[in-house]
């Protein structure tokens, strides 16, 4: 049996495809979907947790690659260094599910954790390195 939690990443011409539906129909998955956003350029992302046999778990995750979504395990954590932060602001509208916002009375930038599914997206254009990613134990 496996039991992970994934991130996986469509491209905008598979976002309405039953990809997930089959999931459950040819690979006797269970799914439970946690977090589902679309980004500003239209690509979807889904997080969701995964419950089935090995081998199933194993031919559905190559079975999405195959189709082109992009498969990530959620094992990063995601972290906003305020050392080298300045608030550009760059990176709100960026992130998918709102976990960068800015602060409308202090004009700062803030990470709300809570909320961050992992994407990295945000780490792609902070001009700052002020995105920081490390691997969970
Ligand atoms: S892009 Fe980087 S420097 Fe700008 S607000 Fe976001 S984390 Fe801070
Ligand atoms: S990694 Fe960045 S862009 Fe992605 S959800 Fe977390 S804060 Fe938002």
């Amino acid at each position: 049996m496996t039991e992970s939690k994934v991130v996986l990443h469509f491209p905008p011409h598979l976002v309405d495809k039953p990809l997930i539906y089959k999931l459950s129909r040819d690979f006797d998955l269970e799914f439970n979907i946690l977090k589902a956003s679309v980004t500003p350029q239209e690509e979807g992302i889904l997080v969701l947790e995964l419950k089935g046999d090995d081998d199933n778990f194993q031919h559905a995750i190559a079975y999405l690659k195959e189709n082109g979504v992009d498969v990530q395990a959620l094992t990063q954590d995601i972290n906003l260094n305020y050392e080298l932060c300045i608030h550009c602001g760059l990176c709100v509208p960026i992130c998918p599910v709102s976990a960068l916002v800015k602060d409308g009375e202090t004009d700062e930038v803030k990470f709300v954790k809570e909320k961050c599914i992992a994407c990295e997206l945000c780490g792609k254009v902070c001009p700052y390195n002020a995105i920081e990613v490390s691997l969970n134990a």
